[in-house]
């Protein structure tokens, strides 16, 4: 299975239903329908933000820099449909790439999943609001920025966090976007 993450509104307040819940209990991401994949994403886009990456220890350095195609309101990509094409190094989960994307977020629905965890309660797919990711400040709303204006070789000085990362995942630093 092959699915990017969805980013926009599409999940509407679809809620889970018991069936769903208990397939998402059983920690398979290989078992998760297409058309459920994407609903899992919680829309927070901290996967968004640029990451800088020391391939010597591993290390991703994660920014308050989001990438130029994130509307920082509504946390969601402009330019969904053709992300892939445009953005070269935009995430794909996937159940094969899961495991070496060892950087994403731990709210992250399929980091949770794949780690055995069930949803977090304030998850849109438990609750119908997706709203509560960016009031519970999940999401990157309020404080990401834009890179306009900003050269690559200041992003250092915009480091939030430090993350030990697989090396094999390098490939998905966003270094052009
Ligand atoms: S970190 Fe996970 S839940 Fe958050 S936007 Fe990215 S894919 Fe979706
Ligand atoms: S293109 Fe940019 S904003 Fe859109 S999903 Fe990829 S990283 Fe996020």
């Amino acid at each position: 299975m092959k699915a990017g993450k969805e980013m926009g509104s599409a999940s509407g307040n679809y809620c889970l239903s018991g069936a769903e819940k208990s397939l998402i209990a059983k920690g398979r991401l290989d078992l998760i329908p297409p058309y459920l994949w994407e609903r899992l994403c919680d829309g927070c886009a901290q996967c968004c933000l640029h990451k800088l990456y020391d391939p010597a220890n591993g290390t991703f350095y994660l920014t308050m820099i989001a990438c130029r195609y994130l509307d920082l309101e509504s946390c969601s990509c402009t330019i969904y449909s053709e992300r892939h094409q445009l953005v070269k190094n935009c995430l794909v989960i996937t159940p094969e790439t899961i495991s070496q994307i060892g950087w994403l977020p731990d709210t992250c629905a399929y980091k949770l999943i794949f780690n055995g965890h069930g949803l977090p309660p304030w998850h849109p797919l438990l609750n119908g609001n997706r709203d509560l990711v960016h009031r519970k400040g999940i999401s990157i709303k309020n404080y990401a920025i834009s890179p306009k204006g900003i050269p690559p070789s200041d992003y250092s000085y915009y480091i939030i966090n430090i993350m030990k990362g697989n090396s094999s995942a390098s490939k998905l630093i966003f270094k052009d976007r």
